[in-house]
């Protein structure tokens, strides 16, 4: 049986009954060697199904005490699906020890979670399943385990990290450390004492997932389906793509709320990000198309030159998202009649949008296509959108980091254009 490691102590969890949500079941195997699972609670006294991670063995012979990890798995939980993995080491006195980590929303990993019985002795009766303790999985706060985002500084100490993901799940840049926590810059631009998070020493890309808060929803579907929020959807998707290719890539916004660009473009200049890519979808409709009507809007350094990395990177994403969209079958696409990778002006001649204009590192800002137009709201909603959607800009990403390649449907001649001001209104959230 799974033994209790803390001997009389109480268990925290204890009457926290309509909570508990998660144990782990463990059992030995015939070959030598433990199988771990998780169960989710289903009520009253049920324990679901065992749900069992694709890498879910640990060998008897690998280095005592050092932790290991079993593959991420989804789990149907009360509060709804939560994504957690099993840690398992082999301990000193013989016997394998278990806990749980749970996924937090662009946050990463967060702590090990140990329940109070959590020791699976070696010499128990081979292929039966012992459960765990219970354990509480809560929505952040979280805290978390040692930074897993970029390296930190060679010298050995930690030093100051140039992001942070707030213990309540806000992307956050650093500007300082104060005692053992953090001067940070919040959404609203304002600065904020943190005293805990996951740091970010670095990433290769920030993905801004256009608008934010209750006043700036961006386009609305005639279906309903709210820009600020399918951004989001989307740009999780992509940064789960990316890291699957080992590619690091932080979000600039993880939640509903709103942040200043000014915010998000010094954001992505603080971590040294390659590129930061804004995700966004269309409206007013333009012209009905057999072909979709994505437009990437890339930097300039002058009025007639653009940017080259930037450029590339929007000839890359036109490329592969325009091809990966045009394989729906049946979609009436809304398309303006220029199209294609743009640079859009203000009379004056600097780029008209503030996520391409205000950060320092390469930017673009693809527009998907057209929430307002109901063939493309109805597939924009649902899950094989997202899927190719987000394979798409991240294969394009890949490319831009790892190619020359150049990407393909530039338009030469600027689009000149004076855009709404993005909204100034921010009202700030709670970061821990
Ligand atoms: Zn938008």
């Amino acid at each position: 049986m799974l033994i209790s490691a803390v001997v009389g102590a109480i268990c925290s969890s204890a009457g926290a009954q309509s909570e508990v949500q998660l144990r782990i079941a463990a059992r030995r195997v015939a070959t030598g060697g433990t199988e771990v699972a998780v169960q989710p609670y289903e009520g009253g006294s049920h324990w679901g199904d065992r749900v069992l991670p694709a890498e879910r063995f640990l060998s008897d012979d690998v280095e005592i005490g050092r932790w290991r990890y079993s593959s991420p798995v989804a789990v149907q939980t009360l509060a709804g699906e939560q994504w957690v993995r099993i840690a398992a080491r082999r301990v000193a006195a013989g016997g394998t020890e278990v806990a749980l980590q749970q996924l937090g929303e662009g946050v990463g990993w967060g702590s090990r979670m140990l329940p109070t019985r959590r020791f699976l002795s070696d010499d128990v009766e081979t292929g039966r399943w012992r459960s765990s303790s219970p354990l509480t999985v809560s929505p952040p706060p979280v805290q978390f385990s040692p930074p897993d985002i970029g390296e930190p500084p060679a010298d050995g100490e930690e030093g100051t990290p140039r992001g942070l993901i707030t213990p309540r799940g806000v992307p956050v840049a650093v500007l300082g450390r104060v005692g053992s926590g953090y001067l940070v810059r919040t959404p609203c631009g304002n600065t904020a004492e943190v005293s805990a998070g996951q740091p970010i020493y670095g990433a290769q890309i920030v993905i801004d997932p256009g608008h934010g808060g209750w006043w700036d929803t961006g386009a609305v579907g005639p279906n309903g389906l709210v820009e600020r929020d399918l951004n989001l959807t989307l740009s999780r998707a992509i940064q789960e793509e990316l890291a699957a290719r080992d590619i690091s890539a932080v979000l600039a916004r993880t939640g509903s709320y709103g942040s200043l660009l000014s915010v998000r473009a010094a954001f992505a200049d603080a971590l040294g990000a390659d590129a930061i890519v804004s995700v966004h979808h269309n409206a007013p409709t333009g012209r009905i198309s057999g072909t979709p009507g994505t437009e990437v809007y890339v930097q300039s350094v002058s009025r007639s030159e653009p940017q080259a990395d930037s450029a590339r990177l929007g000839g890359l994403l036109y490329e592969e998202i325009t091809t990966a969209l045009s394989a729906f079958p049946n979609i009436r696409w809304g398309r303006h009649a220029d199209a294609g990778v743009l640079r859009v002006l203000l009379p004056d001649g600097h780029d008209a949008y503030g996520m391409i204009r205000r950060p320092n590192v390469p930017a673009v800002l693809i527009e998907y296509g057209f929430l307002s137009n109901p063939s493309e709201a109805a597939l924009f909603a649902t899950d094989g959108y997202i899927s190719v959607a987000s394979k798409a800009t991240a294969d394009a990403i890949e490319a831009y980091l790892n190619t020359d390649r150049l990407g393909t449907g530039f338009i030469s001649r600027p689009r000149v254009f004076n855009p709404a001001r993005a909204p100034s209104r921010c009202e700030e959230v709670t970061l821990e």
